[in-house]
């Protein structure tokens, strides 16, 4: 413990200062105890301490996509020329994960016609496939 960043302990909690080290030194802990975490899923610290490496306080819970996340990315398909593609990182290689993208996307792209398909590495693909036009050409 302490190979990498120094931590301190703050009455229950064990604390790294950089919550983004102290995010990743959670889910390492968690891997070594407990073994994977599913895809979708984060580490997260239930005395809601970001800086809380502690491992009596990890649990698990969905990953939960930031409000508008779904909206940036329609918008950015609506910017696209039909054939045209993206893409997005970090999506997961399982197939929830990536329905649970594809059905928050659709949703979010009513003026577009997509295809999202997922890559080896977890990202996704999203091509723009056609418009829908509401004037009835
Ligand atoms: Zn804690």
């Amino acid at each position: 413990m302490g190979k990498f960043s120094p931590t301190r302990q703050h009455g229950d909690c064990e604390e790294i200062t950089n919550p983004s080290t102290a995010f990743g030194r959670r889910r390492r802990n968690w891997i070594e105890a407990y073994g994977d975490v599913p895809a979708g899923q984060v580490v997260d610290a239930s005395c809601g301490n970001k800086h809380c490496i502690a491992l009596r306080h990890a649990y698990l819970r969905a990953r939960v996509e930031p409000p508008g996340t779904y909206r940036k990315i329609a918008d950015r398909v609506h910017k696209l020329k039909v054939g045209q593609h993206f893409e997005v990182k970090g999506v997961g290689t399982d197939e929830r994960s990536r329905n649970r993208f594809r059905s928050g996307l659709y949703a979010a792209a009513r003026l577009d016609k997509v295809s999202v398909r997922g890559q080896p590495d977890g990202s996704v693909r999203v091509t723009k496939v056609g418009e829908w036009s509401s004037v009835g050409a």
